[in-house]
């Protein structure tokens, strides 16, 4: 009954998405098995976001009635973590999990579609990727890779990282040796850090052994399960270099192309499902992982200060704009969120940030 009812959901949701008004169509339903694997980046497992990619499996088996079986692989069991985008494209596995910002080296102006230092939360990117534009920019970026990008998970604002030092002023950032992707880590680098990334499975042994002196990772809830704790004393806030990152379903377009259309529809709506239900994770279980820093670790939390966020962000938007003027179409992608931020800002500046305020006790 379960399946019954998801599958419904899955076509009407399909039906009104995609066509508008016909859903009155059938869909043929194929009877082909697959059997496919997905490489993700992430630590086997992984609260959220490697438990994510395996609700996504298990909705899909179940919704397919066993015709599209996904194996889940751990960074790391398959292929090194950094190589998911490649072995996807190449076909090596037939989906992937992880986030865009990792292959802004292979497509240039990728970390659009992860999070943009000072952009959008994690509500305002999932609207901008499904209803401002942004889903199809991100196919037309990967489209030569031959590769087709789902939204498939949130964070919500992370925070600013794990440091051993106090941050009082933009002086203590300079010679920071830091694990930070994306965007922020160019804005780090021009303020004088040593910006590296690296994957989740490596943080913890290169801040214990001195590789790196500072990092950042997502919040408590998943700093927590790394054990960051153990490895430095300062907590700071807030995310500025990451609000609501995008953790991404990447499938092999010529493998995508061979699923039957309601197969099809089931990986979408799968993917809408996990891109939901990992912010919904992330937003019950951060709280509590915080106070179990705090109180039981004794981990010092500490707010950049205002100067510091000034100073980072008139960074940022001098390394968004040189990152947009890239390729044409890193400049359409950057026009779409800029206007997409400034609308949404014009509106949530009397809605939510409004709210926000009001309900406050203080
Ligand atoms: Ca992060």
């Amino acid at each position: 009954m379960r399946i019954l009812i998801l599958g419904f959901c899955a076509f009407c949701l399909w039906g009104c998405g995609s066509k508008g008004g016909d859903s009155g169509v059938k869909v043929e339903k194929s009877t082909a098995v697959f059997d496919w694997k997905m490489v993700t980046t992430w630590p086997k497992n992984f609260p959220g976001l490697g438990t994510a990619p395996e609700d996504f499996a298990n909705m899909v088996r179940q919704m397919s009635g066993g015709r599209l079986n996904i194996k889940v692989f751990g960074a790391g069991q398959l292929l090194p973590p950094f190589e998911v985008f490649d072995a996807v494209s190449q076909g090596t596995a037939e989906m992937g999990h992880g986030a865009a910002y990792y292959w802004a080296g292979k497509a240039r102006g990728a970390e659009f579609f992860a999070t943009v230092p000072f952009g959008l939360n994690a509500q305002e990117m999932s609207s901008w990727i499904h209803h401002g534009g942004g889903l199809q920019l991100w196919r037309e970026m990967y489209q030569p890779f031959g590769l087709r990008p789902f939204a498939a998970g949130n964070t919500g604002v992370q925070m600013a990282g794990w440091y051993n030092r106090e941050i009082n002023s933009m002086a203590d950032i300079v010679g920071l040796k830091m694990r930070i992707p994306g965007l922020g880590a160019e804005v780090l680098s021009r303020a004088g850090a040593l910006a590296v990334n690296m994957p989740a499975g490596e943080i913890y042994t290169a801040m214990q052994t001195g590789v790196i002196d500072a990092t950042e990772w997502v919040g408590p809830y998943n700093d927590l399960a790394l054990g960051l704790h153990q490895v430095a004393e300062y907590y700071y806030y807030p995310g500025w270099h990451e609000p609501g990152v995008v953790a991404e379903l990447i499938v092999n377009v010529k493998s995508f192309d061979s699923l039957s259309p309601d197969l099809q529809v089931i990986v979408e709506v799968a993917a809408r499902a996990i891109n939901q239900n990992m912010l919904d994770e992330y937003t019950a279980k951060n709280n509590q992982a915080l106070k179990e820093l705090v109180k039981a670790h004794g981990v010092k939390v500490r707010r950049l200060p205002e100067s510091v966020l000034l100073e980072l962000r008139n960074i940022a938007n001098k390394v968004i704009s040189e990152q947009a003027n890239q390729t044409e179409l890193t400049r359409r992608v950057a026009a779409s969120l800029e206007k997409f931020k400034s609308e949404v800002m014009a509106y949530h500046s009397i809605s939510e940030e409004a709210f926000y305020k009001a309900r406050r006790a203080d």
